[in-house]
């Protein structure tokens, strides 16, 4: 009886001991950062132009481990985001166009975000398109159809309860006709009605966040997305994407179990379809900050570093966009590329997958995009 007892308390102790091989392998915090339509040469270009040619890594290149990712879908070679998200946040393929939902009506498992949620976690989507567009929504919602935005915003505030949503979608909050699952109504009234702080500039943002909120709804523009960077000007008063994840960030770690959040630099996609380099530099440069933003958040806090997961992953390429010159120059610091699309639409090509923290090391190969989920539930647990 006597030898039971004592061997238990020498295990005890030997636990006690080992804290940080049990710790290494969960994560209380997950960080996912899209930058959506994303391809290598976008990160070529970008990284060129802040600091020429030998210049610095952008702030996700220096993550510790890197590998690349599958990206089609259950029924294309050419993903949209909508199955290419879902994979991430559900951990199967879906069809185009289906949220984290199969249209024949197969049963699937909740998303990451809810996982997180049933453990106790603080919640947050940031994007710079909707916040109920289809990469958040495959975190937040379960629709089969990607252009169902009002339902999407419904199930953030009725169901899902994602504690911090931040971009833009004002009418999709506040429909007076039905999207194409028959949804309206006013769900920005029902976020405040439940304790939601409803902040619609970067001022009401950041006065939210110094007064404790916890629940924030911070729509910033309407349905055609935020402002793109190339386009800000002095008097745009909505948030910029780094601005929204340092926001998040503070709001986030006041919940002492830890938190998952999705961050997206949206626009990068919009940028590539529009074959428009200065839109995708301004787009992909904020991405960088952003990163910058979180990994300085990180590196504040040993702690955090051990139990942070932290992916940066592109859905899919966009454009197919090159560097496609100078032939015969080198480039500086505020300077160029020569850029080319082979296309105005997504290719098939696989992406790149940048992380660190817990079960990262999972992720140094090359992967399908339903492994990123494998990880994260992994690390969740
Ligand atoms: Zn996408």
């Amino acid at each position: 009886m006597r030898k039971t007892k004592l061997a238990a308390v020498a295990l005890a102790a030997l636990s006690l001991l080992s804290p940080a091989s049990s710790r290494a392998d969960g994560a209380r915090n997950v960080i996912v950062m899209v930058p959506d339509g994303m391809g290598l040469a976008d990160v070529t270009a970008t990284r060129i132009y802040k600091g020429g040619l030998a210049g610095s890594p952008l702030s996700f290149e220096t993550l510790e481990h890197i590998g690349y990712q599958r990206t089609y879908s259950l029924n294309s070679a050419i993903t949209d985001s909508a199955p290419a998200a879902s994979a991430w946040a559900c951990g199967e393929k879906f069809n185009n166009g289906e949220i984290c939902l199969h249209r024949d009506g197969r049963p699937v498992k909740p998303s990451v975000l809810e996982l997180a949620r049933r453990a106790g976690k603080a919640t947050a989507l940031v994007a710079t398109s909707t916040i109920t567009h289809a990469t958040p929504a495959s975190f937040g919602a379960h629709v089969v159809n990607r252009s169902c935005e009002n339902e999407i915003a419904r199930q953030y505030v009725e169901t899902t309860h994602v504690d911090v949503l931040l971009g833009a979608g004002t009418g999709k909050f506040n429909a007076a006709r039905p999207d194409a699952c028959g949804t309206m109504g006013n769900f920005a009234q029902e976020a405040r009605n439940a304790g939601y702080a409803h902040v619609t500039t970067r001022e009401e943002l950041e006065r939210a966040v110094a007064a404790g909120h916890r629940l924030v709804l911070g729509l910033f523009a309407g349905d055609g997305g935020m402002t793109p960077e190339y386009l800000r000007t002095a008097a745009t008063t909505e948030p910029r994407l780094p601005e929204m994840t340092r926001a998040a960030l503070r709001i986030l770690e006041r919940n002492h179990s830890g938190f998952f959040a999705m961050i997206e630099g949206s626009q990068v996609d919009w940028a590539n379809h529009a074959d428009n380099y200065d839109y995708q530099l301004g787009e992909m440069l904020a991405f960088d900050e952003a990163v910058a933003v979180v990994r300085a958040w990180i590196d504040a806090d040993p702690e955090r570093k051990e139990d942070t997961l932290l992916v940066v992953v592109a859905d899919h390429d966009t454009g197919g966009f090159a560097v496609n010159g100078p032939q015969s120059a080198l480039l500086h610091a505020g300077q160029k590329v020569e850029p080319g699309w082979t296309t105005g639409e997504h290719t098939g090509v696989d992406t790149i997958i940048w992380s660190q923290g817990p079960q990262s090391r999972r992720l140094a190969r090359a992967v399908d995009n339903t492994d990123v989920y494998d990880v994260i539930v992994k690390a969740l647990d």
